[in-house]
């Protein structure tokens, strides 16, 4: 790792690491806030307010992480949290059915036209887990189409050649995932219809659905080429297997009705989390209601959650999702617009290789001058270089992901100060990623 010192230390959060790294492994509650890929004490948050985060040692930073997309108001929103003090003044959790439920269940089939019906969970990963299970009741078939890059949460079935903080670690899979769980996964590269094509042809009858994320952002942002997604659907529907789009990262960000927003493909069934959940653990799995109506209690797939439908998650997601109408999604890509083109403008001065890729106001910047289409194209990039700009930044009071194989997030509160602070950090960030040696 090139660093070794750091200039600017974060005491108290290398205390509270510390402390951390005695009773919780690796001194984090998931990897990538370790810094492993950047080296580095990782900065201990105590508070957000709009587009700031302010750490341990009182620092602050313009944040382009956004809890890895929920935080699309910003931090503290007044409307979000006044929402959840009124709801948490009524009480926790019930075990019941609850109203909030209904009407965040409501805002989602309002959005996205081809959810008919869903179901909501507590994470991303319960999400498309149990996508994946209904998939299989629904078509009495086993396999499962992957691609190379795409995550979607620590399922073990899904554990295979998944991007995140698995493509951040290197590793092509991960122990205590056996044989048989991933057995049934087929892993295929992204962005390459051929590949899913020969899969068809080689297992016959046997692929219950192809899960993709309707535009990655789990090895940095690399969309969907012209027609894939749409591809996919017509492959999948010649098959008789579902096509499963995993909107957890882009559902209510990418726009209004997230990707299928964009590009219109109509998913069998679709995942979500993040946004919708404003802040909370809420996620959620929906689509056609013939498939959605082989869920327990209506049918037989198994599936359940004490704390699902939470009445303050719901309560904080509904608040945020009210709040996203067209002016906030205008706000928001303009600021990635305006910020992207600043970082592509610095790194160019530089004579730095790099392609800053966007899904709509999801980007990421690659260190290479190609194009990057798949996962393979992203581990070609000179990712030590990323190393060095990441920590130029944070030592001038920008967060950014800490890794090179995530995206970055803004939100409606990114305001012209946010910017200008990041404007103002990109010259030296810039030159420390030209300076870097491997
Ligand atoms: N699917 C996608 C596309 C994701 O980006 C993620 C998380 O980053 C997940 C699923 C898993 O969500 P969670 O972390 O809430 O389990």
């Amino acid at each position: 790792m090139a660093y070794v010192s750091f200039p600017y230390d974060a005491p108290v959060s290398q205390t509270l690491f510390d402390r951390a790294s005695l009773v919780t492994p690796g001194g984090v509650n998931s990897p990538v806030r370790a810094f492993r890929a950047v080296g580095g004490t990782p900065r201990f948050m105590v508070s957000g307010t709009g587009p700031y985060l302010t750490d341990a040692d009182g620092r602050e930073y313009v944040d382009l992480v956004c809890s890895w997309g929920p935080m699309i108001l910003g931090h503290s929103h007044p409307e979000v949290i006044a929402a959840v003090q009124e709801a948490v003044a009524r009480g926790t959790s019930f075990g019941t059915p609850g109203e909030g439920e209904v009407a965040l269940a409501e805002e989602i089939v309002a959005r996205v036209e081809p959810v008919e019906q869903v179901r909501l969970v507590s994470s991303g990963t319960e999400a498309t887990m149990s996508a994946i299970r209904l998939a299989r009741g629904f078509t009495g078939r086993a396999k499962v189409v992957k691609f190379a890059g795409c995550y979607h949460g620590h399922v073990d079935a899904l554990l295979a050649a998944a991007g995140s903080g698995v493509a951040t670690f290197g590793l092509p899979d991960t122990p205590g995932v056996t044989g048989a769980q991933a057995g049934d996964t087929i892993v295929l590269p992204y962005n390459d219809l051929d590949a899913v094509r020969e899969a068809f042809a080689a297992h016959p009858g046997e692929i219950a659905c192809v899960i993709t994320e309707a535009s990655p952002g789990n090895m940095g942002v690399v969309p969907p080429l012209d027609g894939f997604n749409a591809g996919l659907k017509e492959l999948c529907a010649a098959n008789g297997a579902l096509y499963i789009s995993d909107e957890v990262m882009t559902g209510f960000r990418t726009s209004k009705a997230g990707w299928f927003g964009v590009d219109g493909v109509r998913p069998d069934l679709m995942t979500f989390g993040k946004v919708m959940g404003g802040g909370f653990p809420a996620a959620a799995f929906g689509g056609r209601a013939d498939v959605m109506a082989h869920l327990a209690p209506a049918g037989p797939v198994y599936q359940a959650g004490t704390l699902s439908g939470n009445p303050i998650a719901t309560a904080a997601g509904l608040a945020q999702l009210r709040l996203l109408d067209d002016a906030a999604y205008a706000a928001v890509d303009a600021v990635s617009a305006e910020i992207r083109g600043l970082v592509g403008e610095a790194l160019a001065k530089e004579g730095v290789a790099h392609t800053v890729q966007a899904a709509s106001n999801m980007f990421s910047v690659f260190f290479t001058d190609r194009p990057v289409r798949n996962y393979e194209d992203a581990k070609q990039q000179e990712s030590f270089r990323f190393t060095a700009f990441f920590h130029s930044m944070l030592s001038q009071g920008v967060y950014l992901p800490p890794s090179a194989f995530e995206s970055w997030f803004v939100s409606t509160a990114h305001d012209a100060r946010a910017v200008e602070r990041v404007a103002a950090a990109l010259p030296a960030a810039a030159r420390a990623a030209a300076e870097a040696t491997a």
